[in-house]
């Protein structure tokens, strides 16, 4: 059965109208519209198997995560900024999949991918397979404005950051007994499927789709008008030698651009990196005139065509946003210079 898919669209245009020519001067001009989304990942995330503890946890962490963000906006910082805060306090909590409380690969350690893009200078920065840098978005980021390149990996992109002086953590650090569980159950599940038991393919697999929610991101616009995006991951539990996901390609996993929108996306990486989702987002803006929350659904569809799933938060000049997945439910939440603020976990069902 294909998912359903949940919108989440929110219209700030009437905030951005600036005065018509000709217009007295005295007019003030309208305020400049500013705000962030951020995304905990999305999933198998069900009311019913949340323990009221657990939720008010992942509420109070993505608040302050929201909050950091804004704080920044507020006082007239930039979007690069804003998502850096944001992402960090993220990637810092055991709860998502991202810095402290990755998922494990197939080996039993954590393999770290982040990437930036400043939507200003179309600057981008992404690191993928590190194993010791504390806050991944931080060596993306670096990457982006200290290097000469867009993308460094492994061993490489550690030496880059050993240049830069970035603090190491052991791969420890990153690992959490809920996700040492989740390889466990992830890997009889492979062990299980391998011997032909299961009807259900992996891919069908709910426990699958459980083990890999937690991918981290923010979307932001700044009072100068100028867009970000981020994201963040442990990619999927078990994943194989090697495996990169969607979250550090800069155009499947994130992407900005002042002219169109910001993008961080979450859900089963190798879908979102076959159908390009968050340039494929901007770029329906772009030549269709789309609207944020039309691009961004019929992206997703493109997705669930193949049989992948996941999220997406979009946020584009005017202060549009749209939140979109095709999940149970995504962590999400927003606040813009409206006043409009939201923290949400589940999907409508
Ligand atoms: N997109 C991430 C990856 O495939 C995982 C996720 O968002 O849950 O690495």
């Amino acid at each position: 059965m294909q998912p359903h898919l949940r919108l989440k669209f929110i219209s700030l245009a009437a905030a951005a109208l600036l005065p018509a020519a000709g217009q007295a001067a005295e007019t003030p001009a309208a305020p400049r519209p500013y705000g962030l989304v951020i995304h905990g990942g999305a999933g198998v995330i069900e009311r019913k198997t949340m323990t009221a503890a657990l939720e008010a946890e992942y509420r109070a962490k993505l608040t302050e995560a929201r909050g950091a963000g804004y704080a920044i906006l507020a006082r007239g910082g930039t979007a690069l900024d804003a998502v850096i805060a944001a992402v960090k306090i993220l990637e810092d909590s055991p709860l998502f999949n991202a810095g402290k409380g990755a998922v494990l690969t197939a080996d039993g350690t954590c393999e770290l991918d982040a990437s930036i893009m400043d939507g200003r200078t179309q600057a981008a920065g992404a690191i993928a397979g590190v194993r010791h840098i504390k806050n991944p978005i931080t060596l993306a980021r670096a990457v982006m404005e200290k290097s000469a390149h867009v993308m460094l990996t492994g061993d490489g992109a550690e030496k880059f950051a050993k240049q830069q002086g970035f603090e190491f953590v052991p791969n420890d650090y990153f690992q959490t007994d809920a996700r040492r569980q989740q390889l466990e159950t992830a890997r009889e599940r492979a062990k299980q499927k391998a011997l032909g038991r299961p009807t259900s393919s992996l891919e069908a697999d709910p426990f699958s789709r459980t083990a890999r929610y937690g991918t981290v991101g923010c979307v932001a616009l700044d009072q100068a008008g100028n867009l970000a995006a981020g994201t963040s991951t442990g990619g999927m539990t078990n994943k194989q030698f090697g495996r990169v996901g969607d979250a550090p390609i800069i155009g499947a996993g994130t992407y900005a651009h002042n002219a169109t929108c910001a993008v961080s996306a979450t859900g089963w990486g190798e879908y979102f990196i076959r159908v390009g989702v968050a340039r494929d987002i901007a770029a329906q803006v772009e030549y269709q005139g789309a609207t944020l929350a039309d691009a961004a659904s019929a992206t997703l569809a493109k997705v669930a065509a193949l049989g992948g799933d996941g999220g997406v938060i979009c946020i584009d000049r005017a202060g549009r946003i749209a939140l979109p997945f095709n999940t149970a439910g995504m962590y999400r939440g927003y606040q813009l210079s409206t006043g409009a603020a939201a923290i949400e976990i589940f999907g409508a069902n």
